[in-house]
């Protein structure tokens, strides 16, 4: 049956269908009871006033056993000397008690004390009366749980033998009830504090503070489990100890010395079941989903069949509660891993960095934050499927680059992280994982990362605020630095502090109808005459600073105020338009900048028509500009989207031409009616390759039969050059600058008046 026994001829086993095992070293099976009663008696009190009932009494007793245990007598003479005895000694079995003694009533007028005031009512009571008519009334039998009466004539033997066995066995039966309630008791509390301990490891620990307390003895075990990992040699761990035992916590059994314990867990771990010993015990803790856990515990003295009975629904028990534990744990696991990649998740970071700054530990350690470049474009081109295998790949390089003692997490959709000693997290280490090509599904694709990293002791904070910094290198390097790797400078974080605040200012000021519109003309070539104009939002600060649209939209965009902002925009760019249509100039139109996170809201038509509806307005008058960077998001839905709203008949025009990455076939799709060339090409057309390249915007707008206007425009010569290479209008300071209402009135009235 075991492996483990064979040498020892001292130790017996046998094992029953309850899978129990007792183990003697006596050499002689035994059953827990006679071990167990050897040494103990049951305890019987005599009250009688007569000294020669007490002689006959244990004269009729000598030498009698009595459910194999021998009886110990003790002796009172009256009720207050019994009383005395009922205090000091504890688990008097039975008591044989006289009815008359003082009084004629002395013996029945204890049973109520014994009952009600000392709370004993395990103990039996057997009466003894002289007279046939000094027996008591049934009820009093009854009431008080007498568990016999005699006559004092009856004290033969035989008849004493068998009415004290009787008592006895029902005193142990009580006994054993009460006992069992409280070990259950104790066994239901024990189970829902072991739930509620964190990991394997506390709850084990707490198994073995329960079962001790089970047994009444000092927390002295040792639990150990079977890994399921088949590559290590020995596979029995002790994960938890107390007492004696602390030091063998997470080491491997094999190396407690050899001894009646660690015999005992092999024993109780290879043949699954509970292994008893006269001086411990080993349990067998099994669960479905962690494996095989055995718990000894040491008892000093043999266990009482009560307790293993006990010990049993325990077992059970804790074997629920560790399944429970597991499941619990798999839920965190859930909780802290990413599914796609299975690396640990966001959470988990800032645990494992919160761990590494609680642990004070002198080497120092840095967080990095690595994006995959266009990674948005890669999986909107080539599906997810493939962006999600990209990602897996990504994943397994980094883990296979930072192994122990760094920490690689997933913690954004193509955001990973390596937290590590500062000298494994380099800018060459956090690159390497990307230089050759990777494969998916035949295809080759190099990718290009951007990083930022942080020595954790710039920063002031948990992990939470560690991730958070680290992610604002990273966006600062994803604006400024692409493809590189980008080192915490204290200027970042200020920057996006006092962005935040600029954020706050900003609402403000929406709020307070503090930002107004200033309004840019645009020319026709050819003769110079005003086309329209370019809608530009403008704000001035608290202290009387202009901040720069530059600036301040693209905070609007990512807080999500450039929707309401956005609406608040359009309207009073129509409603500057119908006011200019009122005074008679009816062929300009109105350029309005329609940021991407407007055109990817779901309200953007109902905003759309709404607005054109309040001034009866016609849409075809109103110029929405949009920038390459819908490309960026879900190509098709943004396509259909701008269909829809050429559809309702406004004009839509790309600005910035040439800054962002649309694709000749991209551009052939756009429901577009104008080309925007963005300043910075207008402003080096001054040499010869810049004017190459308006050349070729310009041919690329007339070839997709676009009408072509250059922004930017400063000098004269640029609107020769412009109007030469058969671009359509024009945009700029030389021309006109952006100006508020009445300015541009006045501008409009003097050129009306020059004719
Ligand atoms: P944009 O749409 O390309 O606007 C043209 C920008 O060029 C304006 O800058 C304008 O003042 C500037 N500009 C015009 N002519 C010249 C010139 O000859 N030389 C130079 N150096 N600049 C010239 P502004 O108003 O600072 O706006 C910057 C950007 O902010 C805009 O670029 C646009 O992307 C955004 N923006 C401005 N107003 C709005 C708005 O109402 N809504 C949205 N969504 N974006 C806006
Ligand atoms: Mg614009
Ligand atoms: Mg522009």
């Amino acid at each position: 049956m075991s492996g483990n026994f064979p040498k020892d001829k001292d130790l017996f086993v046998f094992k029953d269908e309850d899978k129990m095992i007792l183990i003697t070293d006596t050499g002689s099976p035994g059953s827990s009871d006679t071990q167990d009663d050897d040494d103990r008696v049951w305890r019987i009190l005599i009250i009688d006033d007569e000294e020669e009932v007490h002689q006959a009494t244990l004269y009729a007793l000598r030498d009698t056993k009595i459910l194999t245990r021998n009886l110990e007598f003790y002796h009172a003479y009256n009720s207050a000397q019994a009383l005395d005895i009922l205090r000091t000694v504890p688990d008097i079995a039975v008591i044989l008690l006289d009815v008359v003694m003082e009084t004629s009533n002395a013996g029945l007028d204890l049973v109520p004390v014994i009952r009600e005031q000392l709370k004993m009512n395990d103990l039996r009571i057997i009466l003894r009366t002289g007279e046939p008519n000094q027996a008591p009334e049934i009820d009093v039998i009854r009431d008080y749980d007498i568990n016999d009466y005699k006559l004092k004539s009856d004290l033969t033997k035989k008849k004493l033998y068998a009415s004290l066995t009787s008592a006895v066995r029902s005193y142990k039966q009580l006994r054993t009830i009460e006992d069992s309630k409280k070990g259950l008791n104790m066994i239901l509390q024990a189970s829902s504090e072991l739930l509620t301990q964190e990991g394997l490891n506390n709850f084990a620990q707490g198994v073995i503070i329960h079962i001790a307390a089970l047994l009444g003895v000092a927390p002295e075990g040792v639990i150990c489990v079977r890994r399921r990992d088949q590559h290590v040699e020995e596979d029995l761990m002790i994960i938890a100890a107390a007492g004696d035992f602390c030091s063998l916590i997470d080491r491997p059994l094999s190396e407690m010395s050899e001894s009646i314990t660690s015999r005992l867990l092999r024993e109780s771990l290879d043949n699954r079941c509970n292994v008893f010993h006269k001086t411990g015990v080993a349990l067998y803790l099994g669960s479905h989903t962690r494996g095989d856990m055995s718990c000894y515990v040491a008892s000093g003295t043999p266990i009482s069949d009560v307790d293993k009975g006990l010990l049993e629904i325990f077992c059970n028990n804790i074997a629920l509660c560790a399944d429970n534990i597991s499941f619990l744990e798999s839920l965190k696991d859930y909780a802290f891993t990413d599914t796609l990649v299975g690396l640990p998740n966001r959470n988990a970071l800032e645990e494992v960095i919160n761990r590494y700054i609680d642990q004070k530990s002198d080497v120092p350690y840095s967080l990095a934050l690595i994006d995959i470049d266009n990674f948005a474009e890669i999986n909107a081109a080539l599906g997810q499927e493939y962006g999600d295998q990209l990602l897996k790949t990504a994943a397994d390089r980094l883990k296979a680059r930072f192994y122990e003692p760094n920490t690689v997490a997933r913690v954004g959709g193509d955001t990973f992280a390596v937290f590590g000693p500062t000298s494994h997290v380099q800018k060459k280490a956090l690159l390497q994982p990307f230089v050759n090509p990777f494969q998916i599904g035949g295809e080759l694709q190099l990718l290009s990362i951007t990083a930022g990293i942080v020595p954790l002791t710039e920063i002031q904070g948990r992990g939470s605020e560690a991730i958070k910094d680290a992610s604002i290198v990273l966006k600062q390097a994803k604006n400024q630095s692409r493809g590189q790797v980008v080192m915490f400078h204290h200027k970042m974080v200020d920057d996006a502090r006092s962005r935040l605040q600029m954020l706050r200012n900003l609402r403000s000021a929406f709020e307070l109808n503090q930002l107004f519109l200033v309004f840019q003309p645009k020319l026709k070539l050819s003769d110079l005459s005003v086309t329209g104009f370019e809608a530009l939002i403008r704000w001035k600060d608290s202290f009387g600073r202009f901040v720069s649209p530059g600036e301040f939209i693209p905070l609007a965009e990512q807080s999500g105020l450039i929707i309401r902002m956005g609406e608040w925009i359009l309207r009073n760019a129509i409603a500057e338009l119908a006011l200019l249509r009122a005074k008679g100039y009816m062929n300009t139109s109105m350029a309005v900048n329609l940021s991407v996170a407007q055109l990817e809201h779901p309200d953007v038509l109902e905003m759309l028509m709404r607005v054109i509806g309040e001034n009866n307005i016609d849409p075809s008058f109103i110029e929405l500009e949009i920038t390459e960077s819908i490309a960026m998001g879900d190509i098709e839905a943004n396509l259909r989207r701008l269909e829809k709203i050429r559809e309702i008949g406004f004009k839509l025009s790309m600005d910035d031409f040439g800054t962002g990455f649309s694709s000749f076939t991209y551009l052939q799709k756009m429901p577009i009616n104008c080309l925007k060339i963005d300043r910075s090409f207008v402003n080096r057309s001054n040499t010869k390759s810049g004017r190459e390249i308006v050349e070729m915007i310009v041919q690329l707008g007339k070839t997709l039969g676009l009408n072509v206007i250059a922004e930017g425009v400063e000098e004269e010569v640029q609107g020769v050059l412009l109007k030469e290479m058969g671009c359509h209008e024009v945009q700029g300071f030389f021309y006109a600058k952006p100006m508020e209402r009445e300015q541009l009135h006045q501008w409009l009235a003097a050129r009306k008046a020059r004719g």
